[in-house]
């Protein structure tokens, strides 16, 4: 319930800045804008409407060059982020012809979610960290050897799919609500502009950490940060500085680290994909998925990961009143009421584990469900 809209009804003239409930808009919270602004030159952000908790738009990046356009992280799938796009690139005078590469700086849907249509439109080669892999790629490994033989899953096979993957059991034995009946429509009503498949067309154009790729008229050095995604792409131009964080470096929110991975400790990952941000020299401006383009890259990735550090002292200040504490346990020591579940859970998991890989704590599966203790 929405606090700050009763208190409005009921004495009229209250603005919802005033209320005790509402907390100050952050800047990825805004709205997307309709303008196109050059942040560097022949690089220009545009913003495409999102709604997900904490976020209001993503940055669709536009590269400019001799070939036409590569575009950064397209948006949802969805007639409206499609509109949205395609309104984008009209004001910034070009056409959904022009372009020629999709770069995906993660497997997160806000940011690969209309590669499948753009790619379907325009034939695009698709720019990922040789990692990349979305959902698609982990639910439909089932036992079959010969991918040959595998026939095109329907769409409601693959929204099939998608509810077993977000279900599936978490590692530290807890259950998952799933994704929500409205992001599975989504999907459904996505697939129908992009020849019945929501998944996202293979990435045609790995790239592993090192690697350049000439866009933009700038050629930029690939940097694998696993963290926030394992599969998370930056991109830097050593030459002007400019650095294409996605979602690894953001302006004022943190961004979620996920226990739901492969890796032992994803946390420790994602520090030591902080401090390479620290170490990039002479950078003059920082392009986030959401947010404004900042300047202060290594300042921000400090302040990042002072905030786990934070995090991990809460837990330790923690575990003496939570014997044997389950994830979920934590998760509420950790995390406001308004936050907990499944995400909540699965950043919580990530401190715990990388307590334990640091020798700090011991885990105990009783049941199927992880407790931690401290050691010693
Ligand atoms: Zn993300
Ligand atoms: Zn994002």
């Amino acid at each position: 319930m929405n606090h700050a809209h009763d208190h409005d009804h009921r004495h009229g003239q209250q603005p919802e800045v005033l209320t005790k409930t509402s907390r100050p808009r952050k800047q990825e919270q805004e709205d997307a804008s309709t303008e196109i602004t050059e942040v560097a030159p022949g690089v220009l952000r545009s913003q495409l409407p999102i709604s997900m908790p904490g976020l209001g738009h993503v940055n669709c990046y536009l590269l400019e060059d001799e070939r036409g356009l590569a575009v950064v992280d397209p948006g949802l799938p969805g007639e409206e982020s499609w509109v949205a796009l395609v309104d984008r690139l009209g004001r910034a005078g070009h056409r959904v012809e022009d372009v020629h590469t999709i770069v995906v700086t993660h497997s997160h849907p806000d940011h690969y979610g209309g590669a499948a249509r753009l790619r379907y439109e325009t034939d695009a080669d698709i720019v990922t960290h040789e990692t990349s892999r979305t959902i698609w790629d982990t639910a439909d490994l089932d036992d079959e050897e010969d991918s040959e033989t595998l026939e095109i899953n329907s769409v409601e096979d693959q929204a099939a799919a998608f509810e077993r993957y977000f279900s599936r059991p978490n590692p530290w034995g807890g259950e998952r609500s799933g994704p929500s009946p409205e992001f599975l429509e989504r999907m459904r009503t996505a697939a129908e502009t992009t020849g019945g498949t929501f998944a996202i067309p293979a990435p045609n154009a790995p790239l592993s950490d090192g690697q350049t790729i000439k866009l933009a008229r700038r050629e930029w050095t690939a940097i694998h940060t696993p963290g926030h995604t394992y599969d998370h792409l930056c991109l830097f131009d050593p030459e002007h500085g400019v650095v294409l964080t996605g979602d690894h470096v953001l302006p004022s929110i943190t961004p979620h680290i996920s226990g739901m991975t492969p890796q032992a400790d994803p946390l420790a990952e994602f520090f030591a994909s902080l401090h390479r941000m620290e170490g990039l020299e002479h950078v003059s401006i920082a392009l986030p998925a959401h947010g404004h383009p900042f300047e202060d890259l290594a300042g921000r990735a400090r302040d990042i990961i002072e905030h786990h550090e934070d995090r991990l002292d809460i837990v330790r200040g923690a575990w003496e009143q939570l014997p044997n504490g389950t994830v979920n346990d934590f998760m509420r020591v950790l995390f406001r009421e308004r936050s907990w579940g499944d995400m909540a859970e699965s950043e919580t998991y990530a401190h715990l584990e990388h307590l334990r890989e640091l020798g700090e704590m011991t885990r105990n599966d009783v049941d199927g469900v992880a407790r931690y203790a401290p050691v010693g």
